[in-house]
């Protein structure tokens, strides 16, 4: 057992805590731990398309929204790198997940000791004074813990039973591996992931299939919703008013806006268009595929020769049924707080529908009040629909900082309003 007490200890070291490391890292004042399962910093690798963009702005990075003298920005990233002038050329508005991984890959190595790679976290216990956290091999203890370890995968409960070689879910190791040559393969699921899986696909990144389709409860391929008034709910400002709403009015606002953050890339969907129309029109290469919005996949059965699959088509009503060998589930993912908690979970405070309480600074309610359990991704029911998200990752950082040192060290407050007036008590008066 390593004897030092952290003063925090993250688990997972994806953006969101590689973010607060980076924050963390100029106030020596703090001793910090993060602890990853993976052997290097790794961006949803099963996903890693080289034709995929991010869908937040560069300048939404680890540390610059909230310290742009922060040395973990991208643009130093860029400037270490000797490539910023190049960069600059290349014009654009939003980056590659490919660069975006690079960038955090190399944080992550900057960063050294304080990031610890190949520690699975099993299991989280408390004795009243620290946290102890423990691995196949380790053993950490810390004051505070800040669990940021992703989501789980979300599976259509038809799908279930036929987990496997053939029908999986789209961010899984079987993926890279995948062999799609002379098979009938489905796709379920229309937003990003799904329609990046779909034209890498059709561009025979598996292999040439037989045949391609691509089913999504969505009434459309819907694009991100992205203007400028859209943007402007992606700020502390906005997060830290509708944290205080009524929860029904804030379940409801979030479903509405699922297009705000779960939208199709814009710039992607024009791209797949124009492919399509060069297939159909000029090469005549691409197999044999349809999309079909508007379809929700409700059985699957085995047959002798595949896997036969019903969906209900939501515009007509009608049941349609078609064969097919493969199934990528891009069916997106679920928060649900992390097995490792498992010895904590009856003390973790939660509401009506079993979601757990989550403090304007991100601490979980639970039963000690003097050592804190911060939780980045596992809040959208109650700071919003930016909480998976990116874009405001530094400043959720700079406010679990801040918390845990109870004094002001970053900025996270005085700031310009909104053009919006969503929550002045005075109505509509400016
Ligand atoms: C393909 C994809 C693309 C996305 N693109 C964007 C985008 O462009 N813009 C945007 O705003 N959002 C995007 N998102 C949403 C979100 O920003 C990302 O999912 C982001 O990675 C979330 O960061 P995280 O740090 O919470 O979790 P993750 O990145 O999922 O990292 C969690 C880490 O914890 C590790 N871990 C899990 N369990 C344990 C354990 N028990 N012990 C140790 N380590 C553990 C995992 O291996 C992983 O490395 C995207 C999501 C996906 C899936």
């Amino acid at each position: 057992m390593n004897n030092e007490v952290y003063d925090i200890l993250g688990v997972g070291i994806g953006p969101f805590n590689l973010s607060l490391a980076a924050l963390s890292e100029p106030l020596e004042i703090l001793k910090c731990k993060f602890l990853d399962n993976k052997e290097e910093f790794r961006w949803h690798p099963e996903l890693m398309f080289s034709d995929a963009t991010m869908q937040t702005s560069y300048l939404k990075d680890l540390v610059t929204p909230v310290d742009p003298t922060n040395p973990y920005s991208f643009l130093n990233y860029l400037v270490k790198k000797g490539q910023l002038y190049h960069f600059m050329n290349t014009d654009r508005k939003a980056v590659t997940r490919v660069e975006f991984e690079d960038y955090c890959r190399w944080v992550s190595q900057e960063l050294g000791d304080t990031l610890e790679f190949n520690q699975s976290v099993r299991e989280v216990t408390f004795d009243g004074e620290s946290f102890h956290i423990r691995g196949d091999h380790s053993h950490h203890q810390s004051r505070h813990l800040c669990i940021a370890s992703g989501p789980v995968k979300n599976i259509p409960t038809c799908a279930q039973e036929f987990l496997g070689e053939d029908v999986f879910h789209a961010k899984s190791p079987l993926l890279p591996k995948a062999d799609f040559t002379g098979q009938r393969v489905l796709i379920v699921g229309g937003g990003q992931t799904g329609v990046e899986v779909f034209k890498n696909a059709l561009e025979e990144k598996w292999g040439k299939c037989e045949s391609l389709c691509l089913v999504s409860g969505r009434e459309n391929l819907v694009s991100l919703e992205e203007g400028p008034f859209t943007n402007d709910i992606f700020t502390p400002e906005f997060v830290n008013n509708f944290h205080s709403l009524p929860q029904k009015n804030k379940d409801r606002y979030t479903s509405q806006l699922l297009l705000a953050s779960d939208g199709n890339t814009p710039e992607f969907l024009d791209e797949l268009y124009r492919s399509l129309y060069m297939d159909r029109f000029y090469h005549h290469r691409f197999s044999p595929y349809c999309l079909c919005p508007m379809r929700w996949m409700e059985k699957i059965e085995k047959e002798e020769s595949g896997l036969l699959v019903t969906v209900k088509n939501l515009l007509s009503g009608q049941y349609e049924r078609k064969s097919f060998d493969r199934i990528i589930l891009a069916t997106g993912f679920q928060t649900a707080l992390p097995q490792y908690l498992e010895p904590l979970l009856d003390s973790i405070e939660k509401d009506e529908l079993g979601r757990p309480l989550i403090c304007k600074d991100y601490k979980l309610q639970w039963d000690n009040k003097d050592h804190h359990i911060y939780a980045m991704n596992y809040s959208r029911h109650m700071h919003g629909i930016a909480d998976p998200q990116t874009s405001l990752m530094s400043w959720r950082s700079s406010v679990i900082i801040n918390s845990l040192l109870g004094e002001k060290v970053y900025n996270t407050r005085e700031m310009e309003p909104s053009f919006l007036n969503f929550f002045s008590h005075q109505g509509f008066s400016s």
